[in-house]
């Protein structure tokens, strides 16, 4: 292995396999550094038993790398091939009008459809109607079915994928002579191809650059990119040799490790390691989640068969409002292994698992979920009469990737109520598919709970522009400040493809390679080798009729409601006994050691949350904790508010606050706090619902230990204000907004009477 190369590429991905491959074509001496493992034949993880066995990417450099990075939860690929290992095949290309405002200068469809059609050759794409021996799988029809009996028949797609539909199981090689097997409906696309059915990056582009002589290192994770005398050093972990340190050199560098960590290297070049302190001030500014949304549908009429075909056959294309108002989405049918249906069935709202989590925090959840899947992934559900559902969409790209000062920590700051609308659409028309099917609605627990989406379509954070004020890279992908140093991967892009985007990040890489090369070979009429080959392809998307006026509104409409709290009190630091919190107050007020906080409670699913009876609702805002957090305060996001919960003594219940924020000393704190709703005599409602009795505990648990208690409360004229606060999202009918707020008043009122009142009767 060399230590120095005319061009490095770090990532294998979408935008790494396109550089690494044209750049060797080109005659370029290339590294390759990828931070995951190679994928040959029959080696993608199988043990469903042990999720610590190859599955995750901080055990041992596994194939997923899932992160819930504050606002957002994110899962990307980790492996020679990117997300293209775990993805679900699906190449659409983004609609025309997505290119009319925010991107740079050259970009249209129309520019970027030759190289649209040339990635499409690469990977072979076509519909699941081009699966000759197969056959159409049921979920298939099944879905073209539901869009049909809900009128949205010429809405209705077959998305075009990235798999090979040869003879089923049977090794032959493809068109770069790399041998494959054809695809035999396992469902299994998204937990890696074991058949190699899937045109993946290794098969075609990341072969092409090793047979051009490109060298790759895998397991080896670049950490710090600084300036050299030719060009760039990259220093980088090796794992595969015990986690040592090494380092490369590169004239052109060509960053490629997906939105979020291209974004998070250059953060800590940036701001941490200071190598390259003149990278643009909108480094990490819009990050954009592309719309995802994640939903299931349980016990359906008909069998579904998810785990029969690719994971991804269909789409129904939703276009509704116009201006900022509008929503635009594909909804997706999604399958599954058959080896996890039965983990699946714990999602099922019918199955009663999930009733506990109601009242848990982020770091709860994800622990009471790992434990419910260990105990159900042998559980012999065939999930037959299940789907899962991904839709993703035109969010608003106004999310935002950053490292927390002190600890640097990542964040994603994600704008939940900008995007609502978005949002509450796509879970409509989930409502309506599911009822299609004859079968119920399951929301991702993460949203239901806490309002946290999952992504797995992350853009941005690096985006091109014309100008370093308005993003990071030109619109070849070039860092504004740093000559050849180029960002070829999802953060470039400056805005939501709404379809699934790898077709656009691989078209817009193939786009700047070309330019790169012509700069740097002095060739101005370099073209990729396969250029010749790739014919015009049919868009499926073009075939979509969008009736005048948008597509219908769904019918299931999902009704939210929030307010908003401001409470203050006083705290004591290391008081003994914890539990004293009058005695706590007390030190607190001599001390004028203060706290507050003002949250905004969302119920997303109101009348979900009356139906739990745990009441669940997300709390996220700003608390100052004297001691704890700087003089700006610190962010709640994804607090758990519980509005009334049963106690164990009769006529009394508690409200409960579960508060995750990170101090001024970079570590996680938790307020954990309740209102002790019950009549001490003297018929106190005011007081029993407006004292919060706290505690402040080192993490994000309640099991942490408790290192400050007090009593906080709600003052009269913050209450006034409260009342002017209350918001219903999910319609714009004021008889229904009325009817929803009546609602929240009827259970609460009720609950009051129930604790106050009834025990005075006769
Ligand atoms: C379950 C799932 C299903 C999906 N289905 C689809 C789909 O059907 N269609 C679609 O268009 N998209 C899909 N996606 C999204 C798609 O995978 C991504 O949009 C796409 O892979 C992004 O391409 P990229 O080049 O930006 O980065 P990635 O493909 O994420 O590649 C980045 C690469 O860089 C490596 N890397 C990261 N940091 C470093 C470092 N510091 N040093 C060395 N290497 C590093 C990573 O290991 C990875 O190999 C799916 C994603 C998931 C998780
Ligand atoms: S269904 Fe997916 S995982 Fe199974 S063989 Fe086909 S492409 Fe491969």
């Amino acid at each position: 292995m060399r230590q120095s190369y005319d061009a490095v590429v770090i990532g294998t991905g979408f935008g790494g396999a396109v550089a690494a491959c044209r750049l060797a074509q080109a005659g370029l001496a290339v590294g390759i550094l990828e931070r995951g493992r190679r994928y040959p034949m029959n080696s993608f993880p199988r043990d469903f038993d042990n999720p610590l066995n190859g599955w995750l990417w901080s055990v041992g450099q596994g194939l997923f790398d899932v992160r819930p990075l504050n606002q957002m939860m994110i899962v990307q690929g980790a492996g020679y091939g990117g997300g293209s290992l775990i993805y679900a095949n699906v190449h659409l290309r983004a609609p025309a009008d997505v290119f009319a405002s925010g991107w740079p200068a050259g970009y249209s469809r129309a520019a970027l459809d030759p190289y649209y059609d040339l990635v499409a050759w690469m990977l072979d794409i076509k519909p699941i109607t081009e699966s000759r021996h197969l056959g159409v799988p049921p979920k298939t029809a099944a879905m073209q079915a539901a869009a049909r009996k809900l009128g949205r028949g010429g809405q209705f797609v077959y998305p075009t994928i990235a798999v090979d539909f040869g003879e089923p199981e049977k090794i032959h090689p493809n068109r770069f002579g790399i041998e494959q097997k054809g695809c035999n409906y396992c469902g299994e696309c998204d937990i890696g191809c074991n058949l190699l059915a899937k045109n993946t990056l290794d098969l075609n582009y990341l072969a092409l650059a090793e047979r051009h002589g490109a060298e790759t290192r895998l397991q080896c994770e670049a950490t710090r990119i600084a300036p050299s005398s030719t060009g760039y050093n990259i220093s980088f972990i090796d794992h595969a040799a015990g986690d040592s340190e090494d380092n490369i050199q590169a004239k052109f560098l060509f960053l490629c490790g997906g939105a979020i960590n291209s974004t998070e290297l250059l953060l800590r070049c940036r701001d941490q390691h200071r190598t390259l302190p003149n990278l643009s001030r909108r480094l990490g500014d819009n990050y954009s989640a592309n719309g995802d949304f994640l939903a299931f549908a349980f016990d359906t009429a008909e069998k579904l068969d998810p785990s029969r075909g690719p994971t991804i056959t269909t789409g129904i294309v939703y276009d509704r409002g116009a201006g900022a108002e509008r929503n635009w989405f594909i909804f997706e049918e999604g399958g599954y292994p058959k080896q996890i249906a039965g983990m699946l069935q714990i999602l099922n709202p019918g199955g009663g698992a999930f009733g506990a989590i109601a009242t848990m925090t982020q770091s709860e959840l994800i622990g009471a979920l790992r434990v419910a899947a260990g105990r159900s992934a042998s559980a012999t559900a065939d999930g037959a009469n299940s789907a899962v559902f991904l839709a993703m969409g035109r969010d608003r790209a106004n999310g935002k990737i950053t490292l927390a000062p002190v600890v640097n920590t990542l964040f994603v700051e994600w704008n939940v109520a900008s995007n609502l609308p978005l949002y509450d659409a796509e879970a409509g028309l989930g409502g309506d598919i599911a009822m299609a099917l004859g079968g119920k609605l399951a929301l991702n627990p993460f949203w239901e709970r806490l309002r946290q989406p999952v992504s797995v379509h992350n853009l941005g954070g690096c985006v091109m522009a014309d100008s370093a004020e308005r993003g990071v890279v030109n619109g070849g992908g070039e860092a504004f400040g740093y000559p050849n140093l180029f960002v070829m991967d999802g953060a470039i892009l400056p805005g939501a493809t709404g379809v699934n985007p790898s077709h656009t990040i691989a078209a817009v890489a193939e786009r700047n390679i070309e330019l790169a090369i012509r700069k740097i070979t002095g060739n101005r009429s370099w073209r990729a080798p396969e250029a010749a080959s790739a014919a015009p392809v049919i868009d499926p998307l073009a075939q979509v009729t969008i009736p005048v006026g948008g597509t219908m509104e769904p019918k299931t409409r999902i009704i939210g409601l929030s307010f908003t709290e401001t409470m203050k009190g006083f705290i004591d630091k290391g008081h003994n006994p914890a539990d004293d919190f009058l005695g706590a107050e007390k030190a607190g007020q001599a001390a004028n050691t203060l706290i507050d906080f003002t949250l905004t409670i969302n119920f997303p699913d109101l009348d979900a949350a009356i139906a739990d009876p745990r009441h669940p609702g997300v709390a996220s805002g700003v608390i100052h904790a004297a001691g704890f957090t700087g003089p700006t305060g610190a962010p709640v996001n994804n607090g758990v508010f519980n509005l009334f919960v049963d106690s164990h003594a009769p006529n009394e219940r508690r409200m409960l606050y579960a508060l995750p924020f990170i101090g001024a000393d970079g570590k996680p704190y938790l307020l954990d706090g309740f209102k002790d709703v019950r009549d001490h005599g003297n018929f106190d409602v005011w007081g029993a619902t407006s004292t919060l009795y706290t505690s402040i505990r080192d993490g994000h648990e309640r099991t942490g230990a408790v290192v400050a208690s007090g009593v906080m409360h709600i003052l009269m004229p913050d209450f006034m204000r409260q009342l002017t606060t209350f918001t219903v999202s999910g319609t714009n009918d004021p008889a229904a907004k009325a009817a929803a707020i009546a609602r929240f008043g009827r259970l609460f009122m009720g609950t009051l009477w129930d604790v106050f009142v009834k025990p005075r009767l006769p």
